[in-house]
């Protein structure tokens, strides 16, 4: 969300002539992180480092919902993410504010450079992330994001597939539907109780829709609740062909009584029938899907035997990678005034899990070993032995080839080691087609 809500406000600055100048900067803006306690840390420790500079200092995204007193007392301009208006349009606002004081309006702001002087693939990456939702209601116990991002809200499917085509014209190979709730896509609520079943398969409708670009070569959808798949969007992906093979689904725990208490919308049965579900729409030549996952370990409450339900699921899935996040309290949430348990056994689960991630990943991506992937070159670095991008299931594979960044290459994967894919390149190097 950040990488996508980054690009948008860069599009702010760009319509008012403002270029990025990291030498010598008259404005800096720190769009900041609060999901977990590390992440906050990190913000307030870069709020910090920009304000050393003396240059004015905006502070914006999820940090000051969680501490506006230091956001304030560290920036110049704070905005949150909570409000009727929109976070971006209040950014706008702003910008154009800090614009008009004469003060601050040197030579550079007032000049405008014309937008193809500015970099048109973000970041060196050959994906753009595309903001379709944001908000969420479901207030998972261990989860802030309620309390900062309060307010949902969707894009059209039209809006979308209008941005999503200046990207594919910018030069993105890649577009990734990013949201705080994906599945509560053109929903006023993330409660699935509560939503409006008119728009149950809304969200397929949209990947339809943006599916059908001429020249994206890949569609990917970032991450959505276990509950919002369903046979509909799974229907989508199977008939778009560039919809990319893999879902990131968060199990979060694979105990049903600590699923309870951190509030989640299924249960181990659910999600196991989901992924038998994915596994069975989306398997193509004996090649599964690559699901990949978020995993709290050390959650209040959680149990050596809840754990180890954690391990057995997580194993029964086979997942390509697992994010795991040692539990982190976020103060306001209903979990943070459960007793804690001791960080060394919160250590012991990462380390087990980290483990764990290792050897399923290279499981998974043993099946590939043989098959032929289309891999989007996001590295062509000529003094590297080998350039890298990523594969339609998402691993990261690593090959010789004279492609050019963002260039899709069909390859042979011949070799899946513990921390590599390798795979050969056959003759077809195709530019910007589907
Ligand atoms: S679904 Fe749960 S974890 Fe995800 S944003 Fe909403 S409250 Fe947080």
């Amino acid at each position: 969300m950040n990488h996508a809500e980054r690009r948008e406000m860069e599009s702010i600055l760009q319509e008012r002539g403002m270029t990025e100048s990291p030498e010598s900067p008259d404005l800096e803006i720190v769009h900041t992180c609060s999901v977990t306690g590390k992440a906050a840390a990190k913000s307030r420790n870069a709020i910090r480092r920009a304000k050393r500079n003396g240059k004015h200092v905006f502070v914006t995204g999820c940090f000051p919902g969680t501490d506006l007193e230091m956001a304030s007392e560290l920036g110049d301009t704070v905005i949150t993410q909570a409000g009727e208006t929109p976070m971006l349009d209040r950014f706008a606002h702003e910008i154009d504010a800090w614009l008009q004081q004469p003060s601050k309006n040197t030579q550079q702001k007032t000049t405008s450079l014309p937008i193809a002087t500015l970099p048109q693939v973000h970041g060196a990456h050959t994906r753009a992330e595309l903001r379709i939702q944001d908000g969420c209601d479901a207030h998972c116990s261990f989860c802030i994001i309620p309390k900062i991002r309060t307010t949902l809200r969707s894009k059209t499917i039209e809006d979308t597939v209008t941005e999503a085509t200046r990207l594919v014209k910018l030069g993105h190979k890649e577009v990734v539907l990013t949201g705080i709730f994906i599945g509560a896509f053109g929903h006023e609520t993330a409660l699935r109780r509560k939503q409006q079943n008119e728009h149950e398969e809304y969200l397929a409708d949209l990947l339809d829709a943006v599916a059908e670009i001429d020249g994206l070569q890949r569609l990917r959808i970032s991450s959505m609740e276990p509950g919002d798949v369903t046979p509909t969007l799974l229907d989508a992906m199977v008939a778009n062909k560039n919809i990319a093979s893999h879902l990131h689904l968060p199990l979060q725990s694979g105990s049903d009584s600590v699923l309870k208490k951190m509030n989640r919308q299924y249960n181990t049965q659910q999600y196991l029938e989901m992924i038998a579900m994915v596994n069975e729409r989306l398997t193509i030549d004996g090649l599964t899907p690559a699901i990949t996952t978020d995993i709290i370990c050390g959650f209040p409450t959680e149990t050596d035997g809840d754990f180890e339900q954690t391990i057995e699921l997580a194993k029964n899935v086979g997942y390509l990678h697992i994010h795991v996040f040692p539990y982190s309290v976020r103060t306001g949430t209903a979990a943070a005034r459960w007793k804690q348990l001791p960080p060394e056994v919160v250590q012991d689960r990462v380390q087990a899990l980290l483990q764990l991630d290792e050897d399923l990943s290279l499981a998974y991506r043993k099946q590939l070993v043989g098959k032929q992937v289309q891999v989007i070159i996001e590295n062509d670095d000529s003094q590297k032995d080998y350039s890298r991008g990523r594969c339609e299931h998402y691993a990261e594979i690593l090959l010789k080839t004279n492609a050019k960044q963002g260039e899709l290459v069909i390859a042979n994967v011949t070799e899946a080691t513990g921390k590599a894919t390798f795979a050969k390149q056959e003759l077809n190097i195709l530019s910007n087609q589907k």
